[in-house]
């Protein structure tokens, strides 16, 4: 049997997660850095929908508001408190908006949770890809999705 490059080949139990723990690694980086230095966190003082979302298995307590203009998300910020997975995911979900409508957000989301199911990074979600080693922890699903739920609940929200 060949040795990697590394020598590594053999020193480990042959378990899957093991072959991308480099990757791992650089994603659990990623998501640090976004819950030590969210990106658009806040308030919009000309919010076209504000909406709140809490998940109580954690904790996670999450409000968005939105900019809509001309159909898309012109500007979110969000405010919250709750766990690193939850916040991580909102600082990388409103850079996402930026620019998109409803039903690419909606498409997404569907992306986002088959990427959850799978475990399998998902380039298309930008930075969320970096979510993917959350797929392995069920309980933290919720967690992940209430961002999402918060921003689209905002956008149903939409006042004219
Ligand atoms: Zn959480």
């Amino acid at each position: 049997m060949p040795t990697s490059a590394d020598g590594s080949a053999g020193q480990r139990a042959p378990v899957a997660v093991n072959d991308n723990a480099g990757l791992a690694a650089l994603y659990q980086e990623r998501i640090l850095d976004h819950y030590r230095r969210p990106r658009h966190k806040g308030v919009l003082e000309r919010a076209t929908g504000v909406h709140g979302a809490k998940n109580p298995l954690c904790g996670d307590e999450i409000t968005v508001s939105v900019l809509v203009t001309d159909g898309v998300v012109s500007a979110a910020r969000y405010t919250g408190t709750g766990c690193s997975i939850m916040q991580a995911t909102a600082s990388m979900l409103m850079e996402l908006a930026h620019g998109r409508s409803r039903a690419e957000l909606d498409a997404l989301l569907a992306r986002f949770d088959a990427m959850l199911a799978s475990g399998t990074a998902d380039d298309s979600l930008g930075e969320l890809a970096a979510l993917a080693g959350v797929a392995g922890f069920k309980a933290r699903h919720k967690c992940a999705q209430l961002p999402w739920k918060a921003l689209l609940g905002a956008m149903a929200n939409e006042r004219r």
